[in-house]
């Protein structure tokens, strides 16, 4: 008989190591979130946070250990990368948006040439993502013509039209002006209460205390402590989470 938790699993990273030349910068990480959970890694800027989201979906190959996403493991076979990105969205703390292309173009790139949506579903579904974050009557403007909080919400969206099961955010809102946190935190927010399955590299600690199940730190590449947020915040175990918390808090 199958497992019920093993069926909620939608990520499985199992004992996970990987190298920079020498630099041993994940060190024998695992980690397993279920469907629908919220996670937030926090940690000291260089302790791996990137580095271990990046290899969820492949924009950086791991040496040892197993990745399986969605019962998919990520090995060197394309098909399996191919199949894996378009299953988790990924949104990054400088938005990456073409700024040649229009808002609209933004969203409609993705499904159009990867998923072979045709155009103007793929303009709908855009549009209606667009809505969502609150931004549609900038559709037609470039994202120079945007402020940051607003880029960052059109990355979102982005992300939503390819309709990933899991959802990487890394330091979304750390490139941001303070009065534009709240916008794509509230954002974030939304898309929780809707169910998506997310992992969220941030030190926005109001947000991992209304958001997260799980809130761990990393430090060294290793995940030093894991709790849910009530202890992680209020009786951190170690000293490194003792000290890191008193810097940001
Ligand atoms: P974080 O996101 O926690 O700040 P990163 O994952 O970006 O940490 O980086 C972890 C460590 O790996 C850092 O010491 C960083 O300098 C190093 N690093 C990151 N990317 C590369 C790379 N492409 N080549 C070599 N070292 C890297
Ligand atoms: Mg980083």
């Amino acid at each position: 008989m199958n497992d019920t938790r093993q069926d909620d699993v939608i990520i499985q990273i199992q004992s996970l190591n990987k190298w920079y030349g020498d630099f041993h910068v994940l060190k024998n990480i695992n980690l397993e979130v279920r469907k629908q959970e919220k996670i937030v890694i926090c940690g000291p800027s260089g302790s791996g946070k990137s580095t271990l989201i990046r290899c969820i979906n492949r924009l950086e190959e791991h040496q040892k250990g197993k990745i399986i996403v969605d019962d998919i493991e990520l090995t060197n076979n394309l098909k399996n990368i191919e199949k894996i990105r378009t299953e988790v969205g990924m949104v990054f703390q400088h938005f990456n948006l073409f700024p040649h292309l229009s808002i609209l173009d933004n969203l409609t790139i993705g499904p159009i040439w990867v998923r072979k949506t045709p155009k103007k579903e793929a303009e709908e579904t855009a549009m209606f993502y667009l809505e969502k974050v609150k931004i549609a009557e900038q559709a037609n403007k470039f994202p120079g013509q945007l402020s940051g909080g607003q880029q960052q919400r059109v990355a979102i969206a982005r992300s939503l039209c390819m309709k990933p099961k899991v959802m990487l955010f890394d330091e979304p809102t750390s490139a941001l002006d303070p009065e534009m946190v709240k916008e794509v935190l509230d954002v974030m927010v939304q898309l929780s209460e809707e169910g998506m399955t997310m992992i969220v590299v941030t030190h926005e600690m109001g947000f991992a205390k209304t958001v997260a199940q799980r809130v761990m730190l990393m430090d060294e590449g290793m995940i030093l402590e894991e709790n849910n947020p009530t202890d992680f915040f209020e009786h951190p175990e170690h000293e490194r989470t003792k000290f890191f918390l008193s810097q940001i808090l």
